[in-house]
């Protein structure tokens, strides 16, 4: 039975057509470039070989070279006008507010994003807590600290909480520690792994539906 949901923010809770989390990803692909003085298409090549052991790429860079300008970096890659693309979703308001679950968010941006884009989207009132990238000390998803903390937090437990995400890696991550996923996997792109996936949140219902009558 599921109890319980844990969502991911960004390209989980709004479309990826948006184009928002891709303004993100080009400001950081820009950080990079300037922190090591390369070209943007050298910063994506180093970024996509070396972030990748890590769960952020801010995480790589405290790590692996000493960068202790967090805040700096999300200014850089957040700034206030970030959000302007997107809309409120009253469809996606119904939908939450008829599924009679607590329901949080674990992002591994920091809190005024992830406010900024629940007001936009008109969905704050939906989720009983947000927790961000500070709440877990910088080091978020996919370590499994990240989830168990929340889950703590919350007061939900990890065998009846579902987790959806957008990025399988997170999504592999809460499935580690034994809990239950779905994949938001908007362009199809991952048939290929084994994780149950809905292409929308709009799927939400549904999906609930045939996981819990699998518990039967
Ligand atoms: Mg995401």
């Amino acid at each position: 039975m599921i109890c319980s949901l844990l969502f991911d923010l960004d390209n989980t809770l709004y479309s990826e057509a948006t184009g928002l989390e891709n303004g993100v990803a080009q400001r950081i692909n820009l950080f990079i470039a300037d922190f090591f003085g390369l070209s943007i298409s050298e910063a994506i090549r180093v970024r996509r070989e070396h972030a990748k052991a890590y769960g952020t790429t801010l995480e790589w860079l405290m790590r692996d070279y000493g960068f202790q300008e967090p805040e700096e970096y999300f200014r850089a890659i957040h700034p206030e006008d970030e959000a302007d693309c997107l809309n409120p979703d009253m469809v996606l308001k119904l939908i939450l507010n008829n599924i009679p679950l607590p329901k949080a968010v674990l992002t591994n941006a920091p809190m005024d994003h992830a406010i900024r884009i629940l007001d936009k989207l008109g969905i704050s009132e939906c989720f009983s807590g947000i927790y961000d990238i500070w709440f877990n000390k910088l080091v978020g998803k996919p370590h499994p600290g990240s989830y168990l903390g929340v889950l703590e937090a919350s007061g939900f437990t990890l065998e009846h909480t579902l987790f959806i995400d957008d990025l399988p890696r997170y999504v592999k991550g809460y499935i580690d520690i034994g809990g239950l996923a779905v994949l938001k996997d908007e362009m199809d792109r991952f048939s290929d792994l084994p994780f149950r996936r809905l292409k929308t949140i709009y799927e939400l219902d549904q999906i609930l539906d045939q996981l819990n009558s699998s518990y039967i």
